[in-house]
């Protein structure tokens, strides 16, 4: 339904803004209220949603109730509900209400923060916020941006690690690559395990997927091994940085940070510590052992509260032990932002700690998020998690037709079938199989990884909805199918032999 227009262009007035708005609000709580009630998967197919929407824009301004509309019928059969309490697939990305409101005011504001003088409250805020949640974490004092580093919100964990490079690289060079470019083979240490944003941002920043240095991890915990990383080292001029995981994305492996910094130390290499998925867990003082080595070696660090700690996408938090090379490697200063603030050396400029210029005001949903909760309010949530993920691999190691990864000392667990009788290779094209026919249900999500060769499920437990009830339903559902894919014959053999 198109409406009529008397103007030039027809902005929606305060009036309308209230009342659409309130619909939304209704809408998105209506949402999370039943969410439960939809596959969590979205089960369309490529190109479903493309086609049911029209190939043009429309000529006329429509009213936003046509909006809503194709909402219910076009788009929402194309989500996946991340916001599920089966959703356990990949990392959570929960949400909650404070941050979604936190996100809203933002937009309302509609501010860019790219420096201190386009909205003061943008740059001071997340300072502090930053500066609180390095606190409830346990992070070192010297994060703070009063000392002589300070944290940063980025997009993602992928940009923070970007950043952490060029920073590493500009120390690495003296200062060479910021004027002369990559001007030596550089490189960087990750191991099996490390995200496969390490190796992307080795190639963004230029030094190739060639300068990417993969360092041993130890085969039954697929930790990095310090001493391979130490022989590396020692046979290499041009060291730029290491990464090490604590709680990697395939397993939730934790690197032995202590023992790699120290390496790191004597080699004079940055170190950055991507914590992404784990890190937030340190708000519980039972966690704390994550940050092991964090004070004593780490250049940089970074953590998602948009994974596990209850803060819609996006918002990574990127902390610097001495911001000084960031701040060498990325800031410019053009004309057309030259300021009195600035010149004077008084303010944080963000704009300067990241890629982009423009940035959002990131720092209203986490600061929501924190107020809302308290510190106790996150530990709850973090360690309901954690014991229900462990319940649920105390299920699955309970019965003898299945194996589970260990460890898994946080809210992810990977199990497999143990399909006797078959071969390897044969076993893990069931258990892909397995996953498929579960995702397929709609009534759960679940992802998969491979670890020690062996095809394995990946099951993160992370979101505010999920309670014990949803996870026997899963672990039910989980066993039913995997005996559905059992022929008999095996079937008899596997219950003989126990
Ligand atoms: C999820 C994850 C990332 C990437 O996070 P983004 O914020 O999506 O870029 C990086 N490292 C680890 C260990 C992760 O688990």
């Amino acid at each position: 339904m198109s409406r009529e227009f008397t103007m030039a262009a027809q902005h929606m007035s305060p009036e309308e803004f209230r009342r659409h708005g309130k619909q939304v609000i209704d809408w998105i709580a209506d949402y999370l209220a039943s969410v439960e009630s939809y596959p969590v998967m979205s089960q369309v197919k490529p190109g479903d949603i493309r086609a049911a929407l029209p190939a043009a824009a429309p000529e006329d301004g429509e009213g936003f109730e046509a909006v809503m509309a194709d909402l219910e019928r076009v788009i929402l059969p194309g989500i996946t509900h991340w916001q599920h309490p089966a959703f356990l697939a990949y990392f959570p990305a929960n949400a909650s209400g404070p941050a979604i409101l936190g996100d809203l005011i933002s937009s309302g504001l509609g501010v860019q923060g790219m420096l201190w003088v386009t909205s003061p409250a943008c740059t001071e805020l997340e300072t502090m916020v930053v500066d609180w949640l390095a606190g409830l974490l346990g992070l070192p004092p010297h994060f703070r941006t009063d000392g002589r580093g300070g944290g940063v919100i980025q997009d993602s964990a992928s940009s923070a690690c970007l950043v952490a490079l060029l920073a590493a690289l500009h120390r690495a060079g003296g200062g060479r690559v910021t004027r002369e470019g990559i001007d030596r083979p550089y490189t960087i240490y990750v191991s099996s395990q490390t995200h496969s944003s390490l190796e992307r941002a080795a190639r963004i920043a230029g030094l190739g997927a060639s300068g990417v240095r993969v360092v041993d991890v130890d085969p039954r915990t697929l930790a990095m091994d310090p001493a391979h990383l130490d022989a590396l080292l020692s046979e290499d001029p041009h060291p730029a940085m290491v990464c090490a995981t604590v709680g990697t994305t395939s397993t939730t492996a934790v690197d032995p940070v202590p023992a790699i910094g120290e390496v790191c130390r004597r080699h004079g290499v940055w170190l950055h510590v991507d914590a992404a998925y784990a890190g937030v867990a340190a708000v519980c003082p039972e966690l704390r052992w994550l940050n092991a080595g964090v004070t004593e070696y780490a250049d940089s660090y970074s953590t998602n509260p948009h994974k596990w700690l209850l803060t819609n996408f996006d918002c990574t938090v990127l902390w610097l032990a001495d911001r000084g090379p960031l701040l060498e490697a990325l800031s410019s200063m053009p004309e057309f932002l030259r300021n009195a603030a600035t010149a004077a050396g008084s303010v944080v400029d963000y704009r300067d700690w990241q890629i982009p210029l423009g940035r959002r005001f990131r720092a209203l949903k986490l600061w929501a998020v924190i107020r809302w909760y308290g510190a106790e309010g996150l530990r709850a949530h973090i360690r309901s998690c954690v014991a229900l993920a462990g319940e649920f691999a105390s299920w699955v190691a309970a019965d003898p037709g299945f194996e589970v990864h260990e460890p898994h000392p946080l809210g992810l667990v990977c199990l497999r079938p143990r399909w006797e009788g078959r071969e390897p290779e044969e076993a893990d094209a069931a258990t892909l199989a397995l996953m498929e026919r579960l995702n397929a249900s709609g009534d759960l999500y679940l992802t998969h990884t491979k670890a020690g060769g062996r095809v394995l499920l990946r099951l993160a437990v992370g979101s505010p909805a999920t309670e014990r009830r949803h996870l026997e339903q899963v672990w039910e559902r989980i066993r039913t199918e995997a005996a559905a894919l059992t022929p008999r014959s095996s079937r008899s053999a596997a219950s003989r032999t126990e």
